[in-house]
């Protein structure tokens, strides 16, 4: 006789034992195996993920704010740093670094608003 209930690994709620219910209540990885927690616990996973990324962000744009002047200040000095070097160093647009002529130069011979690596980066 099987067991009428299965119980998510997670929750330990009790969930009815059958194939329809199953399907809606727990469902089947690639493999075809059921998952052994509930989806309302597997939602609950993907909720607490894509909560933490806003997090994060929020955390970011608040140290921006907090922070605007010296960040401010300190990549204006960056700048200057960099156009007193004569070339030898240039300032990144994109990762606010002073990186070296040698690294920002792309193999065609051109300089653009931001470093090699940030170029490469996003095109490559
Ligand atoms: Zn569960
Ligand atoms: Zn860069």
């Amino acid at each position: 006789m099987t067991d009428q209930h299965i119980i998510c690994s997670r929750c330990k709620c009790k969930y009815i034992n059958d194939d329809k219910h199953i399907e809606n209540d727990f469902g089947f990885n690639r493999l075809g195996e059921r998952y052994k927690s509930c989806v309302k616990c597997r939602n609950k996973g993907n909720n607490y993920r894509e909560n933490n990324k806003d997090k994060v962000k929020d955390y970011h744009h608040q140290y921006w704010i907090d922070n605007k002047e010296t960040i401010m200040k300190n990549r204006e000095a960056l700048k200057q740093e960099a156009e007193a070097s004569n070339g030898k160093i240039l300032y990144c647009n994109r990762c606010y670094k002073n990186i070296p002529f040698d690294d920002f130069v792309c193999p065609n011979g051109k300089t653009y608003g931001a470093c090699y690596s940030c170029l490469e980066s996003r095109y490559g």
